[in-house]
């Protein structure tokens, strides 16, 4: 998985990982889920797994998070759900705080007891009511009643190398999905989340293997701020999540109403309270969805777009969204996306040797993306050992983006983490039963 955040500008790709010693994953089995960071600190040389046998409430929180209760409350930074969005009234986690309020009061409690329950999940990441230590024993006992625990369960952990940590975590169905979290390079205390938005999904693209099953559900919006919820739970003391990147399993915006109230409860600020801006909503190209998204957040939320390639025939051959919604009338949509002055849109690019990777794909990008205000990634493809599909050598890719950057494309190299986990960007791992469709892009 490539930290979307951030960008290696001009820089020579490396090989993944290259700078680090080439470390065997190790294997531990753990039983005891109470101190995951027991295990971290026995084996920081090298990357592992960690396997946690049962499904529960991950461990406390580090005692260096502050777990009391604010007294200073924000009642008049209203955080509005789009229009017409739904609830799930069995979807307790993700109650926004008025909605809280009106609960608790209907069970003849005071309104501001529906923050404090609300500051306890999302600002506190505390989901279970007898730790709850400010309210009143019946109140947790009403809680405890009406849902509130833990929608996830931490399954296993695997830690790269360079510290990038993938998670797969259980639901109560017995779906998983995966969520990543990926330390800056530059500052590991920073920390990128990847997190998923549905089970499996329903777009096909033949180099991901979410789609290889199909869309089995779709996560509630509950599950989806639970990984954040739980991932902050697996950090070092010094560690904070600053940007969240719907890149894992899914396509986010099939899934729009969870998304949309996600998005809210992400970044409320009485709850996890991340900026808008550092929470980027990644689209293989849902064109209806896109102006939704853009009408109902006014383009705060960051987008990103999945592009690959620059002409319909080859895009329609690796994403069958594109079908449906062609390049032009997905590039007529990036150029309505409401966008703030300095913002731009994200074009991930996936550089695959002898597929998408000339000189005159480079051309046909930059007259494909003219008058859409965008920064471009360059993802050298990683290794999959089922393809032989591979990533351009790194002069390749640095003649690529030159062209891009001398035809006046803002353009960034990404480097490849957690690609020892199998974290790398999930777009590229192959759909075993599509490769040959994959392949036959490959040009003489
Ligand atoms: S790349 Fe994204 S949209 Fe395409 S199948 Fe995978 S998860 Fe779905």
């Amino acid at each position: 998985m490539a930290d979307p955040t951030e960008e290696t500008s001009g820089a020579q790709p490396k090989a993944p990982c290259d700078d680090q010693p080439n470390h065997p994953a190790q294997e531990l089995a753990v039983v005891d889920l109470a101190c995951p960071r027991k295990d971290k600190r026995q084996n920081s040389g090298g990357s592992r797994t960690i396997h946690k046998t049962k499904l529960g409430r991950p461990a406390k929180l580090s005692t260096s998070l502050d777990c009391t209760v604010s007294k200073t409350l924000t009642p008049n930074r209203v955080v509005e759900l789009p229009p017409n969005a739904s609830t799930d009234s069995q979807d307790v986690i993700a109650r926004l705080p008025h909605e809280w309020e009106q609960k608790v009061t209907s069970w003849g409690e005071p309104a501001y007891r529906g923050r404090q329950v609300f500051e306890w999940i999302h600002r506190h990441g505390v989901l279970d009511p007898a730790e709850m230590s400010n309210l009143p024993k019946a109140l947790r006992a009403r809680l405890v009643e009406e849902g509130v625990r833990w929608p996830l369960a931490m399954i296993s952990s695997h830690l790269s190398d360079d510290r990038t940590n993938k998670l797969l975590v259980g639901m109560p169905d017995g779906e998983r999905v995966e969520t990543v979290l990926i330390p800056q390079l530059q500052d590991p205390t920073v920390v990128t989340q990847c997190i998923s938005s549905q089970v499996g999904c329903a777009m096909g693209c033949v180099f991901c293997a979410s789609g290889v099953a199909g869309l089995k559900r779709q996560m509630s919006a509950g599950e989806i701020v639970a990984q954040v919820l739980l991932g902050r739970h697996e950090l070092e003391p010094d560690q904070r999540i600053r940007n969240v990147v719907f890149m894992g399993m899914g396509e986010p915006l099939h899934n729009y109403d969870a998304l949309a109230r996600a998005l809210v409860l992400l970044t409320h600020p009485d709850g996890i309270d991340l900026s808008k801006r550092r929470v980027t909503v990644s689209t293989s190209g849902l064109v209806r969805q896109i102006d939704r998204l853009g009408r109902d957040f006014g383009g705060q939320v960051q987008l990103a777009v999945s592009l690959h390639a620059v002409r319909d025939e080859d895009r329609s051959a690796i994403m069958p969204i594109n079908r449906r919604h062609g390049l032009d009338e997905l590039m007529a949509c990036l150029r309505r996306y409401p966008l703030s002055k300095r913002q731009r849109i994200t074009i991930e690019y996936t550089l695959i040797k002898g597929v998408n990777d000339s000189i005159a794909d480079a051309n046909a990008m930059v007259d494909l993306l003219r008058g859409v205000p965008v920064k471009v990634n360059l993802i050298p493809m990683n290794p999959i050992s089922a393809s032989d599909l591979q990533a351009p050598d790194s002069s390749h890719v640095m003649r690529f983006q030159q062209r891009l950057t001398a035809r006046g494309l803002s353009v960034f190299v990404r480097k490849t983490r957690g690609d020892d986990v199998a974290a790398a960007c999930g777009q590229l791992a192959f759909h075993p039963g599509k490769q040959t469709e994959a392949r036959s892009l490959r040009r003489a």
